[in-house]
């Protein structure tokens, strides 16, 4: 049987025609959500023997191949004769001013529904409308006539060049699919719990369904994750691979998961997607004057070309792709991704409204999800589905406008009219369960007026995105998912939509890809993970992964000291002294985590006063890469004297790092690591308390435990690994955190300093 490629109209006649510059992707979808009204109005006025968003579809065969196209003409007029198909393009451009060829994409579009129609009917002759309108009802229209033959023929020169592409890409997947079917998992051996977990991630891809899955630092995620992905993208459970990682680290370890398999003969297309600022080619990032976005489309056909050829598209690949090619490099990754196998990509190119590839994520898909350290998902969503609105903000870009336009500019009078409804004078802060309906329309005003007058100032453009987003958020909030916060801020307000329950977005996401697998060391409770993170479906997974290494590795001792926030100038002196103890017990690199900085600065200058000679670093606010870079080269391994380094809980070191062997020897976690008081913690506690507090511990108790259960998961990476975790904090005996601690944990009590230093001694011993 031959294999049929589907594709629609529109994609077909810009494949054929494509050029130009690249738009600013929040304009252009600002132009298509007017297009749909401008449609409409131009639909209404054809007479009856018309029929509106008419589909058509045919299959044409080609030099052996079958190439259905398919798509819903906007309107069409059809007898035994003659075709007629009217194209409408709305525009924020005056339409008197594009002239009958400006587009040649546009024509080829109506040519294309014109050459299906025709052979569908029968008809020999055709006319093309094509209607160029703007909403205020200025509109301009061209007409061309054509004979069946010769839209045919038109048809087949645009379907040729687009057959050979597609046949590139399918070379490539006859090449790849022998070696996805041999794949063997490229370790001698499968860790403990490796092998289920890669079961679980191939059942989820052939179900089409989510797996939640708990796996122990250390179990070899990526590559078991990978694996199983892989295993279903061979047998076409899945079309393609989406790995997610919030951070480098992970990003680096499925691209060397990759090279892995790659040596053992896999042959696969494996792309990093880095964000705009950091693959950016220019000293500034200046997208609207750039000259690697003027005529993008004109040349990226052969850097896509060329792509098909390199199997492991990081960073610097692709960048060195787009310098040849003279092209943006981070639309390019973004069009790559299209024919890769594996796309390696923050969350926010699947779950963030503004930014995700709508191409496979807006409507059903049959992409695999894997999700690494599924943990941070929610707060991530969270921030992705909130919006702003700052009065102060407005106030300074409204003089900025003033200065540049002029009093009278129609924006310094539209954000005028947006400032009145922010006046704060009189505000206090408040948590509303209702949307201020007065504030959310004249944003909706705002953000329709503002695009039309096509502002250029960088700061005013960004804010009418901005204002734009916060629209659309407007526009979701519900009582259930959503609060609005607001606070005075100097005399005007500050409107915070925050989206405080993300789970039936994140639910609504997964339903859309062909299968998922989550995945994260610390998911305890995991009905509660399940719940949050739309995994807990009839169809859906859950697994519990023990640890593989031995359990007599890790020694974890519970401190009881009360460390809660009126009790640490007291008891400063006591961490300090634990914190030593365990450096001194044996020469080794150690963590000595904090929730927060203040803390953290308070218990690194006490140690350094009682111990000025010990070896001690501290971890700094916004450290850059090379800073960073730096502490972590100070972790050696075997290092003949203590280091100890003062990190924040949930910080970069805490989470992602990996310090293998000797280059850690423990970590002290001090307190139970309850993140800070803040108004959207105690927005969502309110929000979600019941009877059994289910509210505190999902705004407090769970992400607290996660932090520390991160920060302890770095002391034991390997087999070899040895290494010790103290708890400090009273509250660690209480029954809800000894339920939520790992099971393969021995958690040993010890109350005084003689007996920690007896324990550690002890355990080292052991080692020897
Ligand atoms: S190279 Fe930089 S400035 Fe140019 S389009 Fe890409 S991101 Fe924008």
């Amino acid at each position: 049987m031959q294999k049929i490629h589907s594709v629609s109209v529109r994609a077909l006649a810009e494949f054929a025609f494509e050029k130009g510059d690249l738009i600013p992707a929040a304009r252009a979808a600002a132009q298509m959500r007017d297009g749909v009204r401008g449609h409409q109005a131009l639909q209404e006025l054809l007479p009856s023997s018309w029929r509106a968003e008419t589909p058509v579809s045919r299959d044409i065969p080609i030099d052996g191949r079958v190439l259905r196209v398919h798509g819903r003409a906007d309107a069409v007029y059809t007898d035994r004769e003659l075709v007629r198909v009217l194209e409408i393009k709305t525009t924020v451009r005056d339409p008197g001013g594009i002239l009958k060829y400006d587009y040649p994409a546009h024509w080829a579009q109506g040519e294309i529904y014109a050459a299906l129609l025709c052979m569908n009917t029968g008809a020999q002759r055709a006319e093309v409308r094509l209607t160029y309108a703007r909403l205020d009802g200025k509109k301009r229209e061209y007409s061309e006539d054509y004979n069946a033959w010769e839209l045919e023929e038109r048809l087949m020169a645009y379907a040729r060049p687009y057959l050979a592409w597609i046949a590139t890409v399918d070379d490539w997947k006859e090449l790849s699919k022998p070696t996805l079917d041999e794949l063997t998992f490229p370790f001698e051996a499968y860790r403990d719990g490796q092998r289920e977990m890669a079961g679980a991630v191939y059942r989820a891809m052939k179900r089409h369904a989510n797996a939640l899955i708990e796996a122990p630092t250390g179990i070899g995620k990526t590559a078991a994750s990978l694996f199983g992905a892989l295993k279903a993208l061979g047998e076409g459970h899945v079309t393609s691979i989406f790995y997610l990682t919030a951070r480098t680290t992970g990003r680096r370890a499925a691209e060397d998961a990759l090279a892995l398999m790659r040596e053992r003969g896999l042959a696969i297309r494996g792309l990093t997607i880095t964000a705009k600022e950091k693959v950016c080619l220019l000293e500034k990032q200046d997208c609207m004057g750039c000259p690697y976005a003027a005529g993008y489309y004109d040349r990226r056909r052969e850097a896509l070309r060329e792509a098909m050829h390199v199997e492991q598209l990081d960073a610097e690949a692709v960048r060195s792709l787009a310098l040849r090619h003279e092209l943006c490099p981070f639309e390019l990754s973004l069009d790559i991704s299209e024919t890769a196998d594996v796309v390696i990509c923050d969350y926010n190119y699947v779950f963030d409204p503004r930014v995700r590839l709508k191409r496979y994520f807006d409507s059903k898909s049959r992409v695999g999800l894997l999700v690494d350290e599924a943990h941070n998902l929610a707060d991530r969503a969270r921030d992705m589905l909130s919006a702003e609105l700052s009065g102060k903000r407005l106030a300074e870009l409204r003089s900025l406008a003033r200065r540049f336009e002029g009093d009278d500019s129609p924006m310094v009078k539209l954000m005028g009219e947006l400032l009145r409804v922010l006046d704060g004078r009189e505000a206090e802060q408040e948590c509303a369960s209702e949307l201020p309906g007065e504030i959310a329309l004249a944003a909706k005003r705002f953000a329709e007026i503002a695009d039309e007058l096509e502002p250029v100032e960088p700061d005013i453009v960004d804010f009418v995105y901005d204002v734009q987003w916060f629209s659309r958020i407007a526009g979701r909030f519900t009582p259930d998912a959503y609060r609005a916060l607001m606070a005075p801020e100097d005399r005007y307000l500050s409107v915070r939509l925050w989206c405080f329950d993300p789970s039936a977005y994140i639910k609504k996401t997964l339903s859309r890809v062909g299968g998922a697998a989550l995945f994260s060391a610390t998911l305890a409770p995991m009905e509660y993970y399940a719940s949050l993170l739309g995994a807990d479906g009839e169809a859906d997974a859950q697994l519990q992964l023990q640890s593989p290494f031995p359990r007599e590795n890790l020694r974890v001792l519970r401190m009881p000291v009360a460390v809660g926030t009126k009790d640490r100038e007291r008891t400063l002196g006591a961490v300090a002294q634990i914190i030593h103890a365990m450096a001194q017990a044996r020469p080794g690199n150690y963590l000595a985590c904090f929730p927060s900085y203040a803390y953290m600065t308070q218990a690194f200058r006490r140690y350094r006063l009682l111990w000025p000679y010990d070896e001690a670093i501290c971890q700094e606010s916004a450290m850059p890469e090379k800073a960073r870079q730096a502490f972590i080269g100070r972790f050696l391994p075997a290092p003949e004297k203590s280091l100890v380094a003062f990190i924040v809980l949930g910080g970069v070191f805490a989470e992602g790092v990996d310090l293998p062997e000797d280059r850690l020897s423990g970590a002290a976690i001090v307190t139970v690591g309850i993140p800070q008081l803040s108004f959207e913690r105690e927005a969502l506690r309110e929000q979600l308390d019941d009877a059994d507090d289910g509210g505190y511990d999902a705004a407090y108790t769970y992400p607290g435990l996660r932090r520390v259960l991160q920060a302890a998961g770095r002391v034991i990476r390997t087999e070899r690994d040895r290494g010790v975790v103290l708890l400090i904090d009273m509250r660690y005996r209480q029954e809800k955190y000894r339920a939520l601690m790992p099971p393969h944990w021995d958690v040993r009590d010890v109350k005084k300093m003689s007996d920690l230093k007896a324990e550690l001694g002890a355990f080292w011993k052991e080692g020897d």
